[in-house]
């Protein structure tokens, strides 16, 4: 069994919730590289409160989920979509479940028109490593290192972490960091 996050691996994330942050703001562009932290810790100019305040505007736009750009490349996507067929594939995300619409649908909608014909999604506000050592994940994807950390330290799945700027100093012995998606399917063979 294989997990994949959404939202840094799947989806381009990134680049929407800046403009958002850019729009709070007023300040102009913000430079993506200088996002080092994943939560923007340490960043000069963004706030923990301006954080928050815009992950809870997006949590309740489902327009936002709708539009995220999608990363892998069409060869990748049939591939994703051969593995959940086979029921080798789950994704699992910490996107919020909100009562004004059903992220459930967008998300699993968004998936099948990427090329994932009967997408399983699994929403938690847990530490990820619950539900993967629940379904018995062997292989765990994440751009987030504190769930990297989490899945290696407390599970037995092997962890690999797309590459971003924002996990660039993060370094951990049960943490595989890739350059590209492609090493996911060239790890499965
Ligand atoms: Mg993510």
């Amino acid at each position: 069994m294989i997990a994949l996050d959404i939202d840094g691996v799947l989806a381009d994330f990134i680049a929407p919730f800046l403009r958002v942050l850019e729009a709070r703001m007023g300040n102009g562009p913000i430079d993506p590289e200088s996002i080092t932290d994943p939560n923007f810790i340490n960043h000069p100019l963004i706030t923990t409160e301006i954080i928050s305040e815009c992950m809870a505007k997006v949590s309740y736009d489902p327009k936002f989920w709708e539009a995220l750009a999608p990363l892998p490349s069409a060869e990748q996507w049939q591939a994703l979509d051969r593995l959940s067929c086979k029921n080798n594939l789950v994704f699992v995300t910490h996107r919020y479940e909100r009562e004004t619409y059903d992220i459930g649908q967008v998300t699993r909608d968004w998936l099948r028109k990427h090329g994932v014909s009967h997408p399983v999604v699994y929403f938690t506000q847990n530490h990820k490593s619950e539900l993967i050592g629940k379904l018995n994940v062997e292989l765990f994807v994440d751009d987030r290192h504190e769930n990297c950390r989490d899945v290696a330290e407390n599970t037995e799945a092997v962890v690999l972490m797309p590459h971003r700027s924002y996990n660039q100093s993060f370094n951990h012995p049960r943490v595989q960091r890739i350059q590209d998606l492609s090493e996911l399917f060239v790890y499965l063979e």
